[in-house]
């Protein structure tokens, strides 16, 4: 699906629809696009593939409050992705809606297992720290992590070399069986080969006949500018293998920015303090300062109290999705002097003896209210 198309719009549905409208909605429109009612007419085909995905956001309330957020969901808004394998997942987002879909027409809630066994494999879920710096920046991360791989030896069957699995009689490969109850039957996972549909009677010695091990796996992430703790990155297709060569999970990472010495961030902006002695704060100056994109020049105007919060435009983080970027916010720390020489003691005492009143407004401010309120 298009990172354009907004799924509120593909569905139908209002901003603030309910779980159930969402569902209602979406059932209308698989049904209306549904294969067997259009002849399996290509522009249909799409048109459903469209409902899916939409579907696939909105069911979901983690997805969802992410779209309503960014206007993209992990993976698709990022765009990142382009290499070693990233994005491949991108027909799997279909999968599960389908089945949903299947499971709701025909109400057979836990009927995933497809004939042969094929399940889809786990989701894996990572953490990565980052610097705000890489946060700022983007970066690209190496990732190790242990996923459940095919054996290589029986090629993920669980068979030893020279045998194959064997159709379980019990449920003849669907995994499932039919169990009279009253009036009824009930489908059951097969006890004959707990819902794989297959049975291994020579179990390949490499994986035990699981037909998967744990294998280590690299890659290159490709981590965007302006992610924020809690930002969540997907990578589709990275996860575990899918047993019985089903398709992969996803990898998911989760991504955590590390505590600054000098910064911290206010979504977009970034905040900082800046001590000043009390003669910059009084006669102006201009500092070169630490920023997130190198040193920039602030001008202290003259007068300049403590506290106040000065603005470097356009130095603070940009939003996920490149709109716009945030500004870097300069909280002014006017630091009182100590361990002070005579000199300078008596350099203090000279300047307040030349000052009055005009020079400290808000002490004066002060001194009237009190005198008002005796
Ligand atoms: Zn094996
Ligand atoms: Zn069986």
């Amino acid at each position: 699906m298009p990172s354009s198309q907004d799924p509120y719009d593909v569905l139908g549905v209002a901003r603030d629809a309910s779980p159930d409208e969402v569902r209602k909605a979406y059932l209308k429109l698989a049904h209306k696009y549904h294969p067997d009612k259009t002849g399996g007419d290509k522009t249909a085909e799409e048109k459903l593939k469209e409902i899916n995905a939409a579907y696939d956001i909105l069911k979901n309330p983690e997805k969802r409050a992410q779209f309503d957020r960014f206007g993209a969901t992990d993976g698709q808004g990022f765009g990142g992705f382009g290499q070693g394998g990233f994005g491949q997942g991108g027909g799997q987002g279909f999968e599960a809606p389908f089945e949903d879909f299947f499971d709701m027409l025909f109400g057979q809630g836990g009927s995933r297992q497809r004939p042969g066994g094929a399940r889809p494999g786990n989701d894996l879920e990572l953490r990565l720290r980052i610097t705000l710096e890489e946060a700022y920046k983007g970066t690209k991360k190496k990732i190790r992590f242990s996923r459940a791989e095919n054996c290589a030896e029986c090629h993920g069957t669980g068979a030893a070399p020279g045998s194959r699995p064997e159709t379980c009689p019990q449920c003849h490969g669907t995994g499932q069986v039919r169990v009279a109850h009253g009036f009824f039957s009930v489908t059951r996972t097969c006890p004959g080969c707990a819902g794989a549909g297959r049975i291994v009677s020579k179990p390949c010695r490499h994986c035990n006949g699981r037909g998967q091990r744990k294998a280590n796996r690299e890659l290159s992430v490709d981590v965007p500018s302006g992610v924020d703790s809690g930002s969540r990155l997907r990578v589709g297709g990275e996860g575990e293998a899918g047993p019985n060569n089903g398709p992969r999970g996803d990898l998911y990472i989760h991504i955590e920015v590390e505590p600054h010495p000098l910064f911290t961030r206010d979504g977009v902006n970034i905040l900082c303090e800046l001590p000043v002695t009390v003669t910059q704060a009084a006669l102006g100056a201009t500092l070169r300062i630490p920023t997130l994109n190198g040193e920039a020049e602030l001008k202290i105007p003259a007068g300049t109290q403590s506290g106040k919060q000065l603005r470097l435009r356009g130095l603070g983080m940009p939003d996920l999705r490149g709109y716009r970027q945030g500004d870097q916010v300069v909280k002014i720390a006017v630091e009182t002097p100590v361990k002070l020489s005579r000199k300078q003691k008596e350099l203090l005492r000279q300047l307040e003896s030349e000052s009055d009143s005009r020079s400290y407004p808000l002490r004066k401010q002060f001194q009237e209210t009190t005198r008002k309120g005796r």
